[in-house]
């Protein structure tokens, strides 16, 4: 069990594109473990590889509020979305920064569980949310990408301000 530290904005990992898992062996069920342990202890509902300094397609998720039971996405593709939905969103890797973000609806990711067997997702509401908002961390995307260039500004000199910002810059 291990609690990694979280990377923060400003962090070049977080802009990397992760290449995929080939093989799930000891390092990669690791990697899970401390993701899990760490995505809980930090309170939030997904976290993706490279957010604790790992650059692999793998995330965590779990959306459940009355008991933990962490999801495992390995390699994953959204391969359906439909519909669109605009809902307040945040980042661990970009602490107490929030804004509207539009999502699709609903989507279809599939990819690979922990023993490696073919996963197929269908997601809506916050599952769906979270697991594009996971998915685009691997391939180096924030969810501030996904607003105009004014509110991404605006963020960005948020951000600057906040204790968080002034630290990693
Ligand atoms: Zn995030």
């Amino acid at each position: 069990m291990a609690n990694r530290q979280i990377r923060l904005l400003g962090d070049p990992i977080l802009r990397e594109r992760c290449p995929a898992v080939e093989q799930i062996d000891d390092e990669i069920r690791r990697l899970i473990q401390d993701l899990k342990d760490t995505m809980y202890e930090a309170d939030g509902i997904g976290l993706a590889a490279p957010q604790i300094g790992v650059r692999r397609r793998v995330f965590v998720y779990d959306v459940r509020e009355d008991e933990h039971a962490a999801g495992v996405l390995i390699n994953p593709r959204i391969t359906e979305s439909e519909g669109t939905v605009r809902e307040s969103e945040g980042c661990l890797s970009i602490p107490d920064l929030t804004e509207v973000v539009e999502r699709a609806a609903r989507v279809v990711v599939e990819g690979l569980d922990e023993e490696g067997r073919a996963l197929r997702l269908e997601a809506d509401g916050l599952l769906s949310r979270c697991v594009q908002h996971e998915s685009d961390h691997l391939d180096g995307i924030l969810f501030f990408d996904r607003v105009s260039p004014l509110k991404r500004k605006m963020l960005l000199a948020k951000w600057a301000k906040s204790e968080h910002g002034a630290n990693s810059a």
